[in-house]
């Protein structure tokens, strides 16, 4: 019997990773083709923590700073799309988010505006679990439970082409979501407004939605014409995961405060990030600081751990190669499964691919919930040996059947179209 509080009943017993793969411990191999939760980005088993921590095991991170978090955060700075970026490690995506609605709350005090204390999301998104992340988050199956402590922040519809909801679509929806954005800034009224944050590309809640072109530089002109912080959240897309450094690089936008986390530590080290610009940072500290702070941020041993994952991306021009795969995996996936009937869109950039699921094409309907049809379509996958990142609500928050797809940027042609004949035994199996 196991002593451990598991997130599901039933959990496989991991033996050991190597590269895409990870081996249970009776002997099964599973094609890691979601990096675990989009985690893995240079690939399992290839940096041994032994040579990274341990130069400084633990300092309070309000009375020290250390070589490893200097050198870390030099590196990042001539990284990040951040205008004089200030970088604050944390230990997850979440405390990332949470750090940056506290500074975008503590930007407004500093600036004399402090009324301004509501936050903008976009509805089907995910910026995390805590309840300040969970509370910006557009995904109602996570928040029904606790649904009484939230509410605070308001929300915009969802970005995703496939289902946009501007009456317009397919004309001007970059334009059309601005003006939402502006609609509802001025229905809240400007001056509570403290700051809007969305996913520079969508994650599980969507299945790696790619906004339209001219969307961020739209929405980035609403915000700064209302004198509200734009808050990037890259926790997913980040440090490489969609083909450049920052998803956003792929827009001509520079974010008041971009976060990231997942691939920065690459799955050895449980590492967040949450990036100020200069204008935030300085405004903040030179108005008596920054109240916020958690034991394990601004770790040494993560630091030295984040650099490791620097130089390995950029050893092996990594950030390219997940260009190319990823050009070559969505080529694939759309010439193997693009036409099936139960496949409504394959979407994404980079090795960030979603494969939304529906019953009818023509209408995009999807499979009633208690179809419970991605349980079943990653169960077979796992059978098959892969492993896929499912997802369920993207249609109304209930009702809609995704995966993601992102496995580490190493992985090979041969390996790619083991993805793909997996992906579709297992679509022929739940058919079945
Ligand atoms: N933001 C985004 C866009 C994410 O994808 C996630 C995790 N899936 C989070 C925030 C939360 O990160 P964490 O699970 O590390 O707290």
């Amino acid at each position: 019997m196991s002593h451990v509080f598991h997130r599901t009943a039933d959990p496989i017993e991991v033996a050991r990773a190597e590269g895409c793969w990870v081996y249970d411990t009776e002997g099964k191999a599973y094609l890691d083709a979601a990096g675990g939760a989009i985690v893995s980005n240079i690939g399992h088993g290839v940096i041994d923590l032994g040579d990274w921590v341990g130069e400084v095991d633990y300092v309070h991170p309000s009375v020290f700073t250390s070589r490893a978090l200097e050198e870390y955060a030099d590196r990042l700075s001539n990284l990040v799309p951040v205008d004089g970026p200030k970088i604050f490690p944390t230990s997850g995506g979440a405390e990332a988010v949470e750090t940056a609605t506290k500074m975008a709350r503590s930007f407004q005090i500093a600036v004399g505006q402090p009324e301004r204390d509501v936050i903008i999301s976009r509805s089907h998104s995910y910026h995390g679990n805590t309840l300040g992340a969970l509370d910006l988050s557009g995904r109602p199956t996570l928040r029904q439970p606790y649904e009484s402590w939230l509410g605070r922040s308001q929300q915009v519809p969802q970005v995703n082409e496939y289902r946009c909801p501007s009456p317009q679509h397919p004309a001007d929806c970059a334009g059309w979501h601005a003006r939402q954005l502006e609609e509802k800034i001025i229905a809240i009224g400007p001056e509570r407004v403290a700051a809007f944050i969305g996913e520079a590309v969508g994650g599980a809640a969507t299945a790696a939605a790619v906004p339209p072109d001219g969307y961020w530089e739209a929405v980035a002109d609403v915000c700064k014409s209302h004198g509200v912080l734009l808050i990037v959240d890259e926790v997913m897309t980040g440090f490489g995961r969609t083909g450049k450094w920052f998803a956003i690089e792929h827009t001509a936008v520079r974010p008041d405060i971009l976060v990231s986390g997942k691939g920065a530590g690459g799955g050895y080290w449980p590492l967040g990030l949450c990036i100020a610009s200069a204008k935030v940072h300085d405004t903040i500290m030179g108005a008596g600081g920054f109240v916020h702070g958690f034991t394990f941020s601004h770790s040494p041993s993560g630091s030295a751990v984040g650099a490791a994952i620097l130089d390995k991306l950029i050893e092996d021009d990594l950030v390219s190669a997940c260009e190319i795969q990823g050009k070559k995996l969505m080529a694939r996936l759309q010439n193997a499964i693009g036409a099936l009937d139960v496949v409504g869109e394959v979407r994404g950039k980079g090795l960030l691919i979603g494969v939304e699921f529906v019953s009818d094409r023509e209408s995009k309907k999807p499979f009633p919930r208690e179809d419970r049809y991605i349980e079943r379509l990653a169960e077979a996958a796992r059978k098959e040996g892969l492993l896929v990142y499912p997802s369920s609500g993207c249609v109304d928050g209930t009702a809609g059947d995704s995966i993601l797809l992102g496995p580490p940027f190493t992985i090979s042609d041969d390996e790619i179209e083991m993805v793909v004949d997996r992906l579709g035994v297992a679509i022929e199996v739940v058919a079945a």
